[in-house]
């Protein structure tokens, strides 16, 4: 499966990508893209509101074919972050962005538009991000909100409360929707994730109650994220039930931006206790098929950021590096990220990015699930293929 998958990819973008646009051009244009953001008309949804993940994205394919999910912004907002218009063609499919790039709308997709069978929204367990990802959060809230120790990017109960979605999916609702997904050629993996609940297993037993229901009739990647746990061996029985790939989030190389901004998942997880976490899972799932997310932008410390990726690179763990995406509903709505104004200095970072990852063997295109193989809320495609092509 993982071969495939990777050939499968590699060929998809090569073709398209390498006649277009150098890779330093692909790494700045996607760069710019998820740090700025870009301006829609009005009118034109700005994608979810909240829930996990960066949120009030739209979905595009760029000239490389791969995809991104771009920040939308407006008004003092957008003017503040230098976000870039997208403006309609006389093709509603493409639209171009800064009046010179060419990009695909990723729209919803009918099957979304379809009920389980006892009636739920398909619309209300899962959504699609980029092309191929059917994510689903499977439990929409998190016992750091209830303490006030929430993170401060974290918009987790905004689409409970909208309406949008519902608060513990079921693992026989969940693998409706990835039967149905899957049935239509719409999915190539499939990504949990979850608020943190109450109790000492983070979340896995919910996890993988899921996996093994979807397990009965799929063999389809699954990326599933959860917190560290305290007991390592919870661990071995989420791959035991068939994950494919893990991602436990540190959110911050820097222990004192991770205080701040993380102050109930700091309090309960030392970083040894990630490394021991993150060593454990590639003992059992392989190299590059685990990850972790480091958020970009909140004055973090960049060489102690850049040294950890170094660190954990080499022991296999994916360093998923994301721009943070400041949201209304979070203690971060009005923030300022440091990269605003620096696109020379976020593009230097990633550039450090790709040579750690291709140095240490770490091809995000050879994960088989996760956000690191998707790729929608980061530069690390392209930060690798800028270095792979040095
Ligand atoms: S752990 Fe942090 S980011 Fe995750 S759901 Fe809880 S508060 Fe939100």
């Amino acid at each position: 499966m993982k071969l495939a998958v990777t050939e499968d990819r590699l060929s998809r973008h090569s073709a398209e990508s390498l006649s277009f646009m150098d890779t330093e051009d692909m790494l700045r244009l996607k760069v710019k893209l998820l740090t700025a953001g870009a301006r829609l008309p009005e009118g034109v949804s700005s994608g979810r509101r909240g829930g996990a993940g960066p949120v009030r994205g739209r979905y595009f394919v760029l000239p490389s074919g791969r995809s991104c999910g771009i920040p939308i912004r407006r008004g003092a907002e957008a003017e503040r972050f230098g976000s870039a218009p997208l403006e309609p063609t006389e093709d509603p499919t493409i639209w171009l962005y800064d009046s010179s790039v060419e990009l695909r709308m990723i729209e919803k997709p009918d099957f979304l538009g379809l009920t389980t069978e006892d009636g739920l929204p398909y619309s209300q367990i899962a959504l699609l991000h980029c092309t191929d990802c059917l994510a689903t959060t499977v439990y929409q809230s998190c016992r750091y909100w209830d303490e006030g120790t929430q993170c401060a990017f974290c918009t987790i109960p905004t689409s409970l409360e909208g309406g949008d979605t519902i608060l513990d999916k079921s693992p026989s609702h969940i693998a409706e929707v990835v039967d149905s997904a899957e049935k239509r050629g719409i999915i190539r993996h499939v990504l949990l994730t979850t608020g943190t609940p109450e109790g000492e297993d983070m979340g896995t037993t919910r996890m993988v109650n899921i996996i093994r229901e979807i397990r009965k009739s799929s063999e389809i990647p699954i990326g599933v994220q959860f917190e560290a746990p305290h007991d390592i061996s919870l661990i071995d029985e989420v791959v035991q039930a068939g994950a494919s790939a893990i991602g436990i989030h540190i959110e911050s190389a820097d222990e004192a931006v991770r205080e701040k901004m993380c102050p109930g998942k700091h309090q309960h997880a030392s970083r040894d206790l990630y490394i021991r976490a993150w060593k454990h899972a590639v003992g059992l799932l392989g190299r590059g098929n685990v990850s972790t997310f480091l958020l970009h932008g909140l004055g973090e410390d960049t060489q102690l950021t850049m040294n950890f990726i170094d660190e954990i690179a080499e022991i296999g763990v994916m360093p998923i590096l994301a721009p943070v995406r400041p949201a209304p509903g979070s203690h971060l709505a009005n923030y300022i990220p440091s990269y605003v104004g620096d696109l020379d200095g976020s593009l230097r970072t990633y550039k450090n990015l790709g040579n750690a990852l291709y140095k240490w063997g770490l091809n995000p295109d050879s994960s088989v699930a996760g956000c690191q193989s998707c790729g929608g809320c980061t530069p690390i495609h392209e930060a690798y293929d800028w270095a792979a092509s040095l």
